[in-house]
Order: C-alpha cells, then sequence, then structure tokens
C-alpha cells in the first residue's frame, strides 16, 4: 500500500513548509494543484487559457479538469509508493472522485492531516510576511530581528484596506509576495476556505480518517508532531 496523505490548512498553516519535510522523510512527492496549474501557464492552449483566467479572478477551477489533472500525475512513476496532496481535495465532490480513483488502483487515502490555526493568526502570518533580496524572511508580528521599521499609511492614495512598507536595518526595503500585499485578498482566500473547503473537514472527520495538528507551534514542532503521526498510520 502506498501512502497517501491529504494536508487540509488555512494558507499560513504552513502545510507547504510541513510538505517538503514529509517529501525528504518519507520519499513521496508533494502534489499541488496550484502548482500544477501554474505550470500550465506557458501553454496556449484554451484550456489552459481558461485555467489562467479562472485562477486570476480568484475561483477554483472546476472539478472535471482539476481531477483529470490529478490523475495524470498520480500515474507518473514516482508517484507510484503515495504522494503528498497540497491544495487537493478542495470540494466534497473532489474527495469523492479521489476515493474512487484510489480504490481503482487498490490504494487508499492514508490520513487527512488539518493543520489548525486560528484565522487571525493566519491572517498576521500572511500579512505581516516579508523578505529581503537575498530570501530571508521576516514577519512585522512574529519575527521582527532585522526590521528597523514599517508603517501602515505608506499606500499612495491612503487607501484601505492598508499596505505595509517594511524597511530593514540593512537600509533595504522589505519585498512582499503581491497575494500578500492586499489585506482584503487575505481575508478573501480565508472565507474562500471557510466556506469551501472547511466541508472537507467533517466529510474526512466521518470516514475517520482526519488528524488535526496544532499548527500555532514552532516549525519543528510541527514537524515531530506529523512524524508521530505517518509512523502511527504506516504501522
Ligand atoms: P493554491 O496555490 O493551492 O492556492 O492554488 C491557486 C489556485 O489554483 C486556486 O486559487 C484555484 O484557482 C486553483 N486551484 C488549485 N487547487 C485547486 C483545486 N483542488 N480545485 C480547484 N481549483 C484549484
Amino acid at each position: 500500500m502506498g501512502l497517501y496523505l491529504v494536508l487540509l490548512g488555512v494558507q499560513g498553516a504552513g502545510k507547504g513548509e510541513q510538505a517538503k519535510f514529509i517529501q525528504t522523510t518519507y520519499g513521496i512527492p508533494q502534489v499541488s494543484t496550484g502548482d500544477l496549474f501554474r505550470a500550465m501557464k506557458t501553454r496556449t492552449d484554451d484550456l489552459a487559457r481558461r485555467i489562467q483566467e479562472t485562477m486570476a479572478a480568484g475561483k477554483l477551477i472546476d472539478d472535471a479538469t482539476t481531477n483529470e489533472v490529478v490523475r495524470e500525475r498520480l500515474a507518473m512513476d514516482d508517484a507510484k509508493g503515495g504522494v503528498i496532496l497540497d491544495g487537493y481535495p478542495r470540494t466534497p465532490a473532489q474527495a469523492e472522485w479521489l476515493e474512487a480513483h484510489l480504490r481503482e488502483k487498490g490504494e487508499r487515502v492514508s490520513a487527512v492531516i488539518l493543520f489548525k490555526l486560528d484565522y487571525y493568526t493566519a491572517f498576521k502570518r500572511a500579512f505581516g510576511r516579508v523578505s529581503d533580496a537575498s530570501g530571508g524572511t521576516y514577519n512585522i508580528y512574529y519575527n521582527r530581528d532585522g526590521i528597523a521599521s514599517d508603517s501602515m499609511d505608506a499606500h499612495p492614495e491612503k487607501q484601505f484596506p492598508p499596505r505595509l512598507v517594511v524597511k530593514l536595518k540593512s537600509g533595504e526595503t522589505a519585498i512582499r509576495r503581491p497575494d500578500d500585499a492586499d489585506a482584503n485578498a487575505i481575508i478573501k482566500r480565508i472565507d474562500t476556505f471557510i466556506s469551501t473547503t472547511a466541508p472537507l473537514i467533517e466529510h474526512y472527520d466521518a470516514k475517520g480518517l482526519l488528524h488535526a495538528i496544532n499548527a500555532d507551534q514552532p516549525i519543528e514542532d510541527v514537524s515531530s508532531e506529523l512524524k508521530a503521526l505517518i509512523d502511527s498510520v504506516r504501522a
């Protein structure tokens, strides 16, 4: 039996970081549907263009297209021993499809791991996050070493939601990911998680597959909790 892990959690809960840890520890690849869709950017066919438009509008891609992309990815050689699903399934219909697809292959979802984080902390992790030119990361709420000052009234038109400008002690102005720059956009993503993805929590809980992890602790602590959990489902 392969190891098929589904990671659930609001953006900012640290799923991506922990997926890397699982990948190196257990040798199964991370499969992120968001990454797979972004990788289609260079294609010019109708389907790829529609996907880019849907993503740009902040909406979900339809289930049939998403499932097809996952089917192709799971058929690849490196996915034979299982995968870490990150950002998929995102709807109950996708979850049903995944279960049926794995059943056909004689496999099943091994565990669904919910990264629990309260939504205000999730907001602050995304909104407060900045980096320097060499990739060093900071957060105005959680990791101020290296930060000289921050201000929120620096938006050129003094519009709200506020934008943040962070000066580093090195003299550099910190860089922000464009999707973290706007407080409204972050709230919209949290709302989307609550309305479309949170029902999956109930779905998997009812099947006895759900395992919750407290994501509001240091990265290494989350990793060791995760390892204990994965080892217990593999045993
Ligand atoms: P992500 O990188 O996971 O935040 O995904 C970026 C975008 O890709 C989403 O906003 C959706 O437009 C699309 N996407 C990713 N995964 C899925 C999915 N499982 N179902 C539908 N759309 C998805």
